[in-house]
């Protein structure tokens, strides 16, 4: 059989992404749809890989495409190449993604110099017809013969300026026809051939200029921050389209808009268009564009053709769209569309309202959130109360508050980006070649262009916040230099910009956290519906369990108790316990710290009431809890020094015999309190050196902290359980889960498990209450896992510890492997991606499944969650739902994320493939 490379937009299959693109896919569909749609054909992604594989087209594509042109000349009528009608198309990418402008399209292809006059004879417009040409002559040369765009721009800037034109469509037409001369010696003199006038030539390098483009900086750029493997996205197709032209005239317009809102989500009629424009000049920001609005007044008939078009297009494909059209005299085309990109609040609204209205289910509502996209909702929003004036106003292009140095190109962003300095973006215009700037920016900035200009629909879709098209800043990238009115912003000069506002301000400004919305809670309570994984948190402290409750965890699957000891009003009590020579007196000690942590957890379960809380025993080394050993040797010495100066007050006192005119500094401090401060600081050297360890992150830490000092352990149990019962006696219902550190051997856990029963005992007894809570065990050492069996019999709960799991399986320290190789190791593709980030299924996971399972033999009703870094992570979170974990536990701000993500794992559980 032979292969087809391409397929008519009344053939190809509508749904076939993969090998037709998103945007062939979706012109066919709209053609099969009877939309109208321009008549084109498209060639296949396999044929795109097939060229990049073998470097050259496949020898028989080329008779195919003439085909395809010939049904195109029929359906149309008019002749590609011809002089009476030419044909003129476009040839644009369009790969299974969508990965707006990082890859090439060129238009007006079929203009020669006996076309040209054709279409000036057919259209009588020779001012049209040479835009035309200019267009395709710079676009052709840029794109399939890799001329800068500069070679071409300064003639048609000098030519601008020499006739003293600010906007192109006041060039006239004898300028236009200069301004291709120019242009075409531009083509000759660069590549040292002639501007070919063989049409199918033009299509020929056109179809391989795109296919390349696959392979440009830009789109690998793109593929590579979004996460586009070659499963997803293989190769571009290319489509071969019909050109209508937009700029034929008043009764022309070229548009683009979005079924709903895509900055808020609304339910409206939204987009802006051009009138005698082309599209490019809609999206460059060439000219700033007028609101869809306003067509309703300018072409009333065709504003209501819009209407029915944006509403097929949403009922069609049951999702928002970005749809593209052109009206070419007085005839409405779609020229494609695809589903629109969205803010994350504009996802959460439009997910709810369309299930409200019917369209989609909720299953389908969870599914087109990508969970990472929530991250946004938890973006900054400039201080409600912040009295600074805003300095210059722009479009708001992409919601959210950004602050940082400006800076005026994107290698420069770059740049400063990787050295972790925040930055906003400031360009007139943004081109897809400025995607790299993109991603280090914190924001972006233009003056020039409406809310679908590239920079927003960039900054959009990376969530970043954009003010477009803020006119008074005049911006000068040569001399670094931003001016609105008197006042210069230089590089390097602190802006903040608001994206939801438009307002651009000087200097920092305090931002705010945003709140969650209605729509999100809904959305959230369908995925909680659904999911099988519960979401908990990892929360220390009562305001931190009160901002994840507001999240919505189900419970605080980790409570790092060590974190509660690092307050500064317990810390001094700590290192009193810690410097202890003898049991009585850290017992002394303790008892101090037993009332504050037992208020503590008190707090804690009652923000949480009446989900489960985990409370983790002490696990760092006690060293953490100290000053190192050269900080206190400096402050042992401050001391003499300050010793000294004590004696030399005492002198002066005595020589002058007063002291009341001396300033209070001389009635202070005295030998006794200064010689307590030595002692004390020579305590604490002296426990310092002792604790010493080569290794301490594997050495006396966790559980071995318990061994040798129970009391410490004693305290803290005691403190859990009093607290619940104060708790329960107050009416909150709780579910304290006491939880041991850094477990090898189930002897580790008779032994705490032993002073739980206990402490339980005498706290019940004096209470007079039975307690109700769980014993459990961290996993994160091998020995655990390989244990599991054993340990179980103890342990009513496991949660894997990831982080040190992880180090544990890759003999990684995390600072270490961070700091030196795992970057190049992500980068080389030695390891696919970081192992502290996103769970390591193939080698961490398997020792998790094998925990499960050994687990669950023992006590089959055993509960297991994760509590390391990666349990927040989408990924993560579909295998542990696949090893059937009964929870995750992350930071606040993963909630929402979590919470989706699990609903995506169960829903997607039959298409969850585990490598071996
Ligand atoms: C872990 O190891 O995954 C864990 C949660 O403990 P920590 O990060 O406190 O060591
Ligand atoms: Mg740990």
């Amino acid at each position: 059989m032979t292969t087809q490379y391409s397929y008519s937009y009344h053939k190809g299959d509508g749904k076939n992404k993969a090998l037709l693109g998103g945007k062939g896919a979706n012109l066919c569909e709209m053609t099969q749809i009877g939309l109208n749609v321009p008549p084109g054909f498209v060639i296949t992604t396999e044929t795109c890989i097939k060229y990049l594989d073998q470097g050259k087209l496949p020898h028989d594509l080329l008779d195919e495409v003439r085909l395809q042109i010939k049904e195109i000349e029929q359906q149309s009528g008019k002749q590609f190449g011809g002089t009476t009608d030419p044909l003129l198309v476009s040839v644009r990418s369009g790969s299974a993604i969508s990965m707006p402008g990082m890859m090439d399209t060129i238009l007006n292809l079929g203009l020669n110099k006996q076309t040209l006059n054709g279409l000036i004879e057919l259209t009588g417009d020779s001012r049209f017809a040479y835009d035309a040409y200019r267009r395709f002559i710079q676009l052709f040369g840029k794109v399939a013969l890799d001329i800068d765009d500069e070679k071409f721009d300064v003639h048609f800037d000098k030519i601008k300026r020499q006739a003293g034109i600010k906007a192109d469509v006041a060039l006239s037409s004898d300028q236009l026809k200069e301004i291709s001369e120019l242009f075409l010696k531009v083509v000759h003199e660069e590549t040292g051939h002639s501007f070919p006038e063989d049409v199918y030539e033009q299509l020929e390098l056109s179809i391989k200029a795109v296919f390349d483009s696959w392979k440009g900086k830009r789109a690998v750029d793109y593929r590579r921050e979004f996460n586009i493997t070659a499963d997803m996205a293989s190769g571009t197709a290319v489509n071969i389209v019909t050109m209508v032209f937009g700029n034929m005239g008043d009764d022309c317009a070229t548009g683009v808009g979005f079924t709903r809102n895509p900055g808020t989500g609304v339910n409206e009629m939204y987009g802006e268009y051009l009138v005698n424009a082309q599209g490019e000049d809609v999206v460059a920001g060439i000219r700033t564009p007028k609101p869809v609005s306003e067509l309703a007044d300018e072409m009333p008939n065709l504003y209501q053709q819009l209407v029915v078009l944006r509403n097929t297009l949403e009922t069609h494909y049951k999702e928002v769209q970005d749809y593209e059209y052109t009206i070419e005299r007085g005839i409405l085309y779609c020229l494609q569309t695809r589903n629109g990109k969205m803010n994350a609040a504009a996802m959460v609204r439009t997910s709810v309202e369309m299930v409200n209205e019917g369209l989609i289910s909720k299953e389908a509502a969870l599914l087109r959130i990508d969970p990472e996209l929530l991250e946004q909702l938890l973006h900054p929003q400039l201080a409600p109360n912040h009295n600074n004036p805003s300095l210059a106003q722009g479009l708001p292009a992409s919601p959210g508050a950004a602050c940082g140095k400006c800076v005026f190109d994107a290698d420069t962003a770059e740049r400063l980006g990787h050295l972790g300095q925040d930055i906003i973006l400031l360009r007139e215009e943004t081109k897809p070649e400025d995607i790299h700037g993109f991603f280090a920016a914190q924001g972006i900035l233009t003056s020039r262009g409406g809310k679908t200009s590239h920079a927003a629909v960039v900054a959009r879709g990376m969530g970043k916040a954009c003010v477009a098209g803020a006119e008074d800043i005049a911006i000068d990238v040569k001399m670094r230099l931003a001016i609105v009115g008197n006042i210069h912003i230089r590089e390097g000069d602190v802006i903040t910009i608001d994206g939801s506002t438009g307002d651009i301000y000087l200097g920092r400004i305090p931002t705010i956290e945003p709140s969650f919305s209605e729509e999100l809670q809904v959305l959230l309570g369908w995925a909680d519906e659904i999911a099988e994984i519960k979401v908990h948190a990892n929360a220390d402290t009562p305001d931190g369990a009160k901002q994840a409750a507001s999240y919505g965890a189900a419970g605080i699957g980790l409570c790092r108790t060590e974190r509660m000891f690092n307050a500064s009003d317990r810390l001094p009590l700590v290192i009193d316990m810690i410097i202890c020579d003898n049991v009585e007196d850290r017992e002394i000690a303790l008892a101090k710290l037993f009332p504050i942590q037992r208020d503590d957890f008190q707090q804690l379960f009652a923000a949480m009431s009446p989900n489960p809380v985990t409370v983790r025993l002490l696990d760092p080394p006690m060293h953490e809890f100290l000053p190192s050993e050269h900080q206190l040797i400096e402050e042992i010495e401050a001391l003499h020094e300050y010793e000294k100066i004590i004696l030399g007050q005492k002198v002066t006192l005595e020589t002058l015999g007063t002291h009341e005119s001396l300033p209070a500094p001389f009635n202070h401090l005295n030998d006794e309190v200064i010689n307590e401060a030595i002692t004390k600081k020579q305590l604490m050297l002296k426990k310092v050196r002792e604790l010493y360890e080569v290794n301490p992150m594997l050495g006396h830490r966790g559980v071995r902290l318990g061994m040798s000092y129970p009391e410490i352990y004693r305290m803290q149990i005691r403190s859990i359980l009093e607290a619940a019962a104060l708790c329960v006696k107050k009416g909150i219902s709780v579910q304290p889960e006491i939880m041991v550190p850094q477990v090898i051997t189930s002897q580790e856990l008779k032994k705490v498990k032993a002073i739980v029963d206990q402490i339980q005992q005498e706290v019940e007894s004096n209470y007079e209450i039975e307690l109700d809570f769980k014993f459990g065990s961290m996993v994160e050492t091998v020995r655990a896992c390989t244990r599991a069996g054993d340990l179980a019999e103890y342990a009513q709960f496991f949660s894997f510890g990831t982080n040190d799991l992880t180090q544990a399986t890759f003999s990684f320290s995390r600072e270490d492997a961070e700091n030196k190789f795992l970057p190049l190791y992500n980068e080389s593709g030695l390891l696919q991606d970081n192992p502290f980030e996103i769970l390591d299924v193939k080698g961490v996971g398997k020792l998790m499944k094998m925990t499960a399972d050994l687990a669950h033999q023992t006590r089959p009703d055993i509960r297991i969650g994760i509590c390391g870094e990666q349990g927040g992570h989408p990924q993560s979170i579909r295998f542990c739902h696949h090893i059937k974990l009964n929870y995750v536990s992350c930071s606040a701000p993963r909630i929402p994320i979590a919470r989706l993500a699990a609903a995506h794992a169960k829903l997607l559980e039959n298409e969850y493939i585990l490598e071996s």
